[in-house]
């Protein structure tokens, strides 16, 4: 299997893990675009959102609630891409959780120190 996340979900290449279940896998975003940058992921492997049974989807939401909780910031996107047209890269599907720190606060004091 040459899917880079499906390798990460195995362990075979290394990610800085935030949360694992037997349906969901979630990590930092290794190009972060805001510190605490993470991805949420099914570990059922498919490159668009239509390819996932929806029994596998059921984690995903409130797994990105917890990060973004987690993070102590306010103030976030979820994003999930499908296709090239819509900027997708890597064909494994993903959930972006980007938080967007609060300039005179920064994050807050939930998410881990750097
Ligand atoms: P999008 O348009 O949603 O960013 P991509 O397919 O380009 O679609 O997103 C893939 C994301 O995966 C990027 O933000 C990239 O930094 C991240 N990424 C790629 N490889 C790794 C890795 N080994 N560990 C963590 N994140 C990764």
């Amino acid at each position: 299997m040459a899917c880079i996340f499906c390798k990460i979900i195995k362990g075979e290449i290394p990610s800085m893990k935030l949360f694992e279940s037997d349906k969901t896998f979630a990590f930092l975003d290794i190009q972060p675009l805001s510190y605490g940058h993470s991805l949420i992921i099914p570990k059922h492997h498919g490159a668009k959102l239509t390819d996932i049974p929806d029994d596998q989807l059921h984690e995903i939401l409130p797994v990105a609630k917890k990060i973004a909780a987690a993070s102590g910031c306010n103030d976030y996107n979820i994003l999930q891409n499908n296709g090239r047209l819509a900027h997708q890269v890597v064909d494994h599907v993903h959930f972006h959780m980007i938080p967007k720190p609060n300039e005179k606060e920064g994050l807050g004091i939930g998410w881990p120190a750097q």
